[in-house]
Order: structure tokens, then C-alpha cells, then sequence
């Protein structure tokens, strides 16, 4: 395991908000509460949840500010992260709740869902910026995808993400370019 469970949840929580953002030529693919239910499903809150249009609106805001974490070294995360946890009032403490051992939450439970998901997602990073491997953040390499990842190989090597069929899509690619060259 490269990060700690609950590490890894809200890097996969992050990534998943950050992909529903309009591509080059994909749709904004968080906009009804359909939308924020499938979300909320593959990443579950403990804590207050509305599910109503302005907290909707809340998480929508905060997708472009987690979006900027994958444009970014190591050290260019550093003041965003910082940022995040202040603007968040972050104050870590260690809790135990239902099927989970003891790990941090750093703002109350009753915190709007946005603030909660922009400083849970600021301490996941916290985690990868002091364990040094913040060349796992990484945007997907098929060229006509904008998706981003967090690699949790163990040796680091995965390439693309998970939320098109990019590695198969670029395989069957390079595949037909290469009986293109060898018909021409
Ligand atoms: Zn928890
Ligand atoms: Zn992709």
C-alpha cells in the first residue's frame, strides 16, 4: 500500500470530483442531484449532508481548486495545500466511527460538505507532498484525455486513467497505426 486507507479514499474522492469537470470534449459531469447521489455513493460523508442544490452548488465550486493540485509540482502544491486547510479552519483530531480504525478527521461534522472535501482532500495531500511521491498526481496520457489520477501501483507505472477506457482506447490506437503503416 503506497498511502494510508483513508489517504487514498479522499485522493480517489478528489479525482473523481476533478473528472466530472468539463474536458476538451467532455460535459460538466456534475450538475443535477443524480449527479451529486452517484458521487456521494462511491464516496460516502459521515457528518451533516444536505444533498440539496446549494450544497450541490458548494461542491461544484470547489472542483476547479482540486483541479490545480494536478497542475502542479511537489513544491507548487505546498501553498495550496496550506491555503485549503486555512480557508477550511482545518484542526485535526483523531476519531474512530463505525468500520474505520482510528484516523483524522480535521474539521467538525457539521461543516459544509464542501469545506469538509476541499480540507479532507488538503490533508491527503499533506500525506503525499511529506511521503514524497507527488509524481503519483498525474493527468492521463492518452492524448485526448484530460483525466486525472493518483497512481497507487506499487512500482508507480500506471499511465492512464480510469474513468474513460484510455490504456485500451490507446492500445487499439497504436494497433491501427501500425497496420496503417504496414498497408501503405
Ligand atoms: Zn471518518
Ligand atoms: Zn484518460
Amino acid at each position: 500500500m503506497v498511502f494510508i486507507h483513508d489517504t487514498e479514499q479522499n485522493l480517489r474522492a478528489a479525482s473523481y470530483l476533478v473528472n466530472t469537470l468539463p474536458g476538451s470534449d467532455d460535459d460538466d459531469t456534475l450538475t443535477t442531484l443524480e449527479d451529486f447521489d452517484a458521487y456521494l455513493r462511491v464516496n460516502p460523508y459521515t457528518g451533516l449532508i444536505r444533498r440539496d442544490q446549494a450544497e450541490l452548488d458548494g461542491v461544484r465550486a470547489v472542483r476547479p481548486r482540486l483541479r490545480q493540485l494536478w497542475e502542479v509540482d511537489r513544491d507548487g502544491a505546498v501553498p495550496l495545500v496550506n491555503e485549503m486547510l486555512r480557508d477550511g479552519h482545518a484542526l485535526p483530531r483523531l476519531v474512530i466511527h463505525d468500520a474505520f480504525d482510528w484516523h483524522i478527521h480535521a474539521t467538525s461534522d457539521d461543516a459544509p460538505l464542501a469545506t469538509r472535501i476541499l480540507v479532507e482532500a488538503a490533508m491527503a495531500f499533506v500525506d503525499v507532498i511529506r511521503a514524497d511521491e507527488y509524481d503519483r498526481v498525474r493527468v492521463c496520457a492518452a492524448d485526448d484525455c484530460d483525466g486525472v489520477y493518483v497512481d497507487y501501483s506499487k512500482n508507480g507505472s500506471k499511465r492512464y486513467c480510469d474513468t474513460g477506457n484510455c490504456g485500451n482506447r490507446m492500445n487499439v490506437n497504436a494497433y491501427r497505426r501500425r497496420k496503417a503503416r504496414e498497408t501503405a
